[in-house]
């Protein structure tokens, strides 16, 4: 309305002014700049709003997620107290208000709310926690009470009769009231959200669920706990290595694989990805085969994506040559002595620097294993210690580029004197004295040290001439290496040639 009327007076304005001879050229540029960007404001205030509400936009069901069986599970049960109400209203049960989903970020919380809309043929909007928080008290709350109303008008537009209501990082609005630093903000939109679920009833038409998701449930305020709120649970952990391959399965179904392709290699070296880093992994794998002109996708993409997701982009550090075959001979040391006290745990091995790291061994995880014996410690702290081992056999000095691998060292030590597996027997981590403590852990390192120098010391030759050729390939896929470890690798034939030429 108002626009309109200074449209009006300023049209009228410049003809008024273009009559008295004035140059009216500028006004017009100017009124032409304005216009093009308040009509940019509206099309992003449209696409923003748009996106979040339409259901229909991204009907996601559960076929599109991987792994996580319990999880679907659980939530299907649950969603079924919503999808056969009227059959539970007979049964004298209450309805179900509120889901929490809680674990770690990228696991598919999201995917799963808007999955179990399509199951119930409910309309889905969400927001995010971080979203009700802002300067002015009382903001969050009327947010909040816009957020349930928008579900309910979205669900009569669409001829529905349920919805679903998606908060995100709950934990930012849901916190432990009056506890710490609260806000009061905060408890005020909280406060919101509880009468907003207090009020609502099976008769209610259309009925509102809400499902909310967080990574840190014990932050939560005990009142979204309480039966009639969030009384259903539902843990979405990392993958296993079958749900990651499920879940690569998923986000290759639209992909050009390349016959070496096997995916279940993949999943068994991507230990701890989250679901959201196994897409990133193929997306990036598509795109360095894109890069390199190939109409496929083939296992080396993958496996640089796996490097590329841990360790981040490759970065435009250029090392000299000297520093190169350090690095070469840094990571091979890792890399014998990692085949050496566990066979074919060497997944990938490369110096070209990403992120931090100039180099970097990958392994393979030991069956997504979550506990370990006293030797398995050992044995990976003889492995940290094996770049720095092999720079000294080599070129008889150490450089800087073992300051992780030590640290990795000394926490592994720790982790063995803490759990009662050092010489030290069982003990009390809180009272253990330091002085006893730091004694331990050097004890600890330098027999392993010893032990790993001895074991690289009969790969001294072989070791400088495998540098080499990593030089000059920069990556090595654990297969080669193993067959070179064998002897029965094109590389060791060489070498062979050479030694006796
Ligand atoms: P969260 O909400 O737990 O942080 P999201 O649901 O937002 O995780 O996941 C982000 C993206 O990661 C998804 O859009 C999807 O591409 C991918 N993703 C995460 N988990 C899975 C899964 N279990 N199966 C398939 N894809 C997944
Ligand atoms: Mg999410
Ligand atoms: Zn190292």
């Amino acid at each position: 309305m108002i626009r309109e009327v200074i449209i009006g007076v300023g049209v009228a304005l410049t003809i008024f002014l273009a009559f008295f001879g004035v140059n009216v050229f500028p006004f017009l540029l100017l009124t032409a700049v304005l216009v093009a960007l308040s009509m940019m404001v509206d099309r992003k205030g449209i696409a923003t709003t748009g996106s979040k509400e339409s259901a229909v936009a991204h009907r996601i069901d559960f076929q599109q997620i991987g792994g996580q069986e319990n999880a679907k599970r659980e939530l299907r049960e649950a969603l079924d107290f919503l999808k056969y109400r009227d059959k539970i209203k007979s049964m004298g049960i209450r309805p179900l208000k509120g889901i929490l989903l809680t674990g770690p970020p990228g696991t598919g919380k999201t995917l799963m709310a808007k999955a179990a809309a399509t199951y119930t043929d409910s309309v889905f909007v969400s927001a995010s926690g971080s979203e009700f928080v802002e300067m002015y008290v009382g903001v969050g709350a009327s947010r909040v009470r816009e957020l349930f109303k928008k579900a309910r008008s979205l669900a009569k537009r669409e001829g529905k009769d349920s919805a679903i209501v998606f908060i995100d990082e709950i934990d930012v609005v849901g916190g432990k009231r009056g506890s710490g630093q609260g806000h009061q903000e905060y408890d005020q939109t909280l406060n919101q959200l509880l009468t907003e679920m207090d009020g609502m009833q099976t008769t209610q038409n259309p009925f509102v669920l809400v499902i909310a998701a967080t990574n840190r449930v014990d932050m939560l305020d005990p009142a979204l706990l309480r039966p009639g709120r969030f009384d259903r649970q539902i843990k979405v952990d990392l993958p296993d290595r079958e749900g990651r391959l499920h879940i690569l399965e998923i986000q290759t179904k639209n992909k050009p694989l390349a016959d070496d392709v096997d995916l279940d290699v993949i999943a068994k070296e991507t230990f701890g990805f989250s679901g959201a880093q196994l897409e990133s992994l193929t997306n990036e794998a598509a795109i360095l085969a894109l890069r390199e002109g190939k109409d496929k996708i083939h296992l080396q993409h993958l496996r640089d994506a796996v490097d590329k997701v841990l360790m981040g982009e490759k970065t435009g550090k250029k090392p000299t040559e000297d520093e190169l075959h350090r690095v070469a001979v840094h990571e091979l040391g890792h890399a014998v002595t990692a085949e050496n006290v566990r066979p074919n745990s060497v997944a990938h091995i490369t110096i070209a620097p990403r992120g931090n790291a100039l180099g970097f061994v990958r392994q393979v995880p030991e069956n997504d294993a979550y506990l370990y014996t006293k030797e398995q410690l050992e044995n990976q702290i003889k492995v940290a210690l094996g770049g720095a081992v092999a720079e000294e056999l080599i070129y008889g000095n150490r450089s800087t580029g073992a300051q992780n691998d030590f640290m990795q060292a000394s926490h592994l030590a720790r982790t063995l004197i803490h759990c009662g597996l050092s010489r030290l027997g069982i003990v009390d981590a809180e009272n253990l004295q330091k002085n006893i403590l730091d004694e331990e852990i050097r004890r600890i390192l330098a027999e392993q040290e010893e032990e790993t120098r001895k074991l690289l010391a009969s790969y001294k030759d072989r070791l400088e001439s495998l540098s080499n050729y990593l030089v000059d390939r920069e990556s090595m896929p654990g297969e080669d290496f193993r067959a070179w470890l064998k002897g029965k690798s094109d590389i060791a034939q060489r070498e062979v040639a050479a030694t006796t030429a």
